[in-house]
């Protein structure tokens, strides 16, 4: 199937260029066939985050959205920015990039869902139960010329079932990557075209959710809680965020930097340790919990951001990397993002001879207000590898005395190299889940409505089927059976001999893509499944 415009992905950053493109097609009356592909078995399904939303570009792109009945309703009204020690807890000043006057909470699924009602009427092709699973090359290998979607009825052997269908191929003129924060397809460009060569490496982090329906007397409309502190420790860089959202819903996560050094530590017994604190456990009582999943978000920032364009295709939103860490907001660069790389394309392919890179992108976004932002808390994530003091006060000094601008500029370094080894390490007790504030993985998968058909190729692919036991197991405990937020990986001893075996639970993915990032070796290389199967998130 042929296009003009190909988008991989439905979320904010992908709804949104094909949704500019349309528009300036409609306004130069040219006619335009734009197409999006999203593995989620609807838009919205696999898209999970906070969320206050910051509508600066959403003002640009749709200005009259208050009169479309969008689902941005709840002002967020006021911040709280607290230190938590095990039992106490302390107000400190909200530092500025936390202030959310004139900010939204929502759904970020919910504002998706809505998007790609504006993109339909404007006569987008949405194909959502589709994951691109490989990137098509012309015959020279050199330029990007659409994609193919997985085949749908292959047994886990690798043999036709009845119900067999192809992949399409669908090519295009240029191909939009939006595959939010680590994207497989992106990850395999970045690899082809040495994108990172002038950038640092990227660096993530764990956010792990729960949505909640409270009692109305301890619901807070508009009100924003961020917490640092207990339980992490002081060489762990993360926090909490509590929005309140209509119908007494709230929104509870809790974020880890996947720098972690301590191979005990598990993000998901973290955030179920946290609720337990007095000061948030009495929020929840008598509450119900609703649904629950995870996703990896960037932290890299400035400093990583990869080369944006490839001849044949550009990256656009947490595919690139676009991410204001100490204000956890990437939705507004991910829709600005969009709209310049929209125009770019929009404006070279009206050309008599458009080029077949659209070099112009990365240079209109380099002079956007997307670039002044990272670039001014560029050095505020890094610092905390000093430890969270040290990484407080330089944050302090870098924003109130610098202003942004210091004469220097923090690296990353890869999130996969920084555990310590299990016998230099601190084994960490976590308390049993009450079933009541707590929960186990288990239970919690349960009402992310995860499903995926066991009787095909595993999408979790383990390079060297020896390391997880001689190396992983052996130095680092087997970190995976904590860091998955979902379950997937176990180390089994079965058999007379009872040699340990890792057992992939591969129908409990919640696609956050953690294992990709953080597995010691780079041993695990998350492929998308079938079409439509993963999560299928309400309003996260
Ligand atoms: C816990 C958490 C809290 C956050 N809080 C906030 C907040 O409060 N405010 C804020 O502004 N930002 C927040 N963010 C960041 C924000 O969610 C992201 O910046 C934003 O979602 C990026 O949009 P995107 O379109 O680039 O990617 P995504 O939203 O991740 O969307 C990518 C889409 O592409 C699809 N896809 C991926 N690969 C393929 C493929 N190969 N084939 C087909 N489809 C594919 C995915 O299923 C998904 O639907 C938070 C993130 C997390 C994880
Ligand atoms: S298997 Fe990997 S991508 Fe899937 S939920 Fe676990 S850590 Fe996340």
């Amino acid at each position: 199937m042929n296009f003009d415009i190909l988008v991989v992905g439905g979320g904010p950053a992908g709804l949104t260029s094909a949704i500019k493109l349309a528009q300036l097609a409609k306004k130069n009356k040219k006619e335009l066939n734009i197409c999006v592909v999203e593995k989620g078995s609807e838009i919205g399904a696999h898209i999970l985050s906070g969320a206050v939303l910051e509508t600066k570009a959403l003002d640009e792109l749709i200005p009259d959205w208050k009169s479309k009945d969008s689902p941005i309703k709840i002002e967020a009204k006021k911040d709280n920015f607290l230190l938590l020690t095990k039992n106490k807890s302390f107000r400190l000043p909200t530092p500025p990039q936390m202030k959310n006057r004139d900010n939204y909470i929502i759904s970020l699924g919910n504002l998706c869902r809505w998007l790609a009602k504006q993109a339909e009427e404007l006569n987008i092709n949405i194909f959502p139960g589709f994951s691109a699973t490989e990137v098509l090359f012309d015959e020279k290998g050199n330029k990007v010329i659409g994609i193919r979607t997985g085949d749908q009825g292959i047994d886990k052997d690798g043999k036709q079932l009845e119900n067999y269908q192809q992949g399409y191929d669908l090519l295009a003129k240029q191909t939009i990557f939006a595959e939010g924060c680590h994207g497989s397809l992106t990850k395999k460009l970045i690899k082809k075209y040495d994108l990172r060569k002038n950038s640092d490496p990227q660096t993530y982090a764990i956010g792990l959710k729960e949505l909640w329906e409270i009692k109305p007397e301890n619901h807070k409309l508009g009100e924003v809680i961020h917490s640092v502190g207990w339980p992490l420790d002081n060489q762990t860089y993360g926090g909490s965020f509590i929005y309140f959202l209509e119908n007494n819903q709230v929104s509870i996560g809790f974020v880890i930097g996947l720098d972690y050094k301590n191979p005990y530590l598990s993000p998901f017994d973290e955030f179920q340790r946290f609720k337990t604190h007095p000061k948030i456990k009495k929020i929840f009582e008598g509450g119900k919990r609703i649904s629950y999943g995870a996703r990896a978000l960037n932290e890299g920032g400035f400093q990583s951001i990869p080369k944006l364009t490839v001849p044949g295709g550009l990256l656009v939103g947490c595919t690139a990397g676009f991410m204001n860490v100490p204000k956890i907001k990437g939705t507004h660069l991910a829709m600005k993002s969009g709209i310049i790389a929209a125009e770019q394309i929009f404006k070279n392919l009206s050309t008599s001879s458009p080029p077949v890179e659209i070099e112009s992108y990365e240079i209109e976004l380099k002079k956007s207000w997307v670039w002044d932002e990272l670039y001014k808390v560029r050095n505020i994530r890094p610092s905390f590898q000093w430890g969270f003091w040290p990484g407080l006060i330089y944050s302090a000094v870098d924003t109130f005395v610098f202003r942004g601008k210091a004469p220097w500029t923090l690296k990353h370094h890869e999130d996969y190299k920084t555990l310590k080894e299990a016998e230099n390490s601190k084994v960490i007790e976590y308390p049993k889940p009450d079933g009541i504030i707590t929960f186990d993985k288990l239970s919690s998968v349960f009402i992310s409505n995860t499903n995926h058909n066991e009787n095909q190729p595993c999408h979790l692919q383990i390079k060297d089927d020896k390391i997880p036991i001689e190396y992983n197991l052996k130095n680092y405990d087997a970190p995976e059976q904590r860091y998955c937020p979902a379950g997937v990986y176990e180390i089994v001893r079965i058999g007379e001999t009872k040699e340990p075996k890792l057992q992939i639970n591969a129908q409990n993915c919640v696609h956050c893509k953690t294992c990709d990032i953080k597995d010691p070796s780079q041993n695990i290389n998350w492929t998308p499944p079938q079409g439509g199967e993963g999560p299928k998130y309400p309003n996260m």
